[in-house]
């Protein structure tokens, strides 16, 4: 804690073509907004130094980005996988592994509700057009971020339906890979309506992965800001 808020620790990954350690800005905003002081950890953090910074963190946050490398999970890569980066999946593996052996609490947003899942054990869709061809439209690109594109089924009783107060809802969708087999400790609390996995968690754990871009929500429709406001006052214990 600094100034009474809980530290938010936030992987910043590298991607070559812009040659930056990014997130984009409205993690940083949004976890600003509900009281927590985002810290980001670019990859380029050895093991080690990632282990001396987990006591100075209160909760972490794993943002979006590209795909997961699938021989994480026992797979050879399809054709339609897109863009992967080893060093990138490695380091925020160690870094979820490290801070659910802290007992952190632990948001994980797109690609990091993705990685979550194989960092524990579980696996991923490559891709959903090709793997899935009975599944909705769940990459929007180009549609506004703020718009939610499809409907969810919040499972009851779940963190997650507790969190949002509701058990059915809407959100944005960003995403041609997705949740296949949850890992070992991880229950499905979401649903698309064509079946697809749009959220995991550990609820004694308090660790939560959602599909969608809360982030990219939230100032259109606050009640995205709720996921935030549960990690920082769960990081405030
Ligand atoms: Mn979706």
């Amino acid at each position: 804690m600094l100034n009474d808020k809980p530290v938010i620790g936030i992987s910043a990954l590298l991607y070559e073509a812009s040659r930056d350690y990014r997130i984009t800005h409205s993690y940083a905003e949004v976890v600003t907004a509900v009281g927590g002081i985002p810290v980001l950890l670019p990859a380029a953090l050895p093991p080690e130094d990632v282990e001396a910074l987990l006591p100075g963190l209160d909760g972490l946050l794993i943002p979006g980005g590209a795909d997961v490398d699938p021989l994480l999970y026992g797979e050879e890569p399809r054709r339609e996988l897109g863009l992967t980066r080893r060093s990138n999946d490695d380091f925020e593996i160690h870094l979820l592994r490290a801070a659910r052996a802290a007992h952190l609490p632990i948001l994980c947003v797109c690609r990091g509700e993705q990685v979550l899942n194989v960092a524990f054990g579980g696996t991923l869709y490559q891709d959903l057009p090709s793997q899935v061809p009975e599944s909705f439209r769940h990459q929007q690109t180009p549609t506004d971020r703020n718009d939610a594109t499809h409907s969810l089924d919040l499972k009851p009783g779940s963190l997650l339906a507790e969190i949002y107060g509701c058990e059915q809802m809407a959100v944005n969708s960003f995403h041609h890979q997705a949740v296949r087999d949850p890992a070992p400790g991880f229950t499905v609390s979401a649903r698309a309506k064509d079946g697809v996995v749009e959220a995991i968690e550990n609820q004694a754990e308090g660790i939560l992965g959602v599909q969608w871009h809360p982030e990219a929500m939230y100032l259109a429709h606050p009640e995205h800001s709720l996921l935030f406001r549960w990690l920082v006052s769960a990081a405030s214990r």
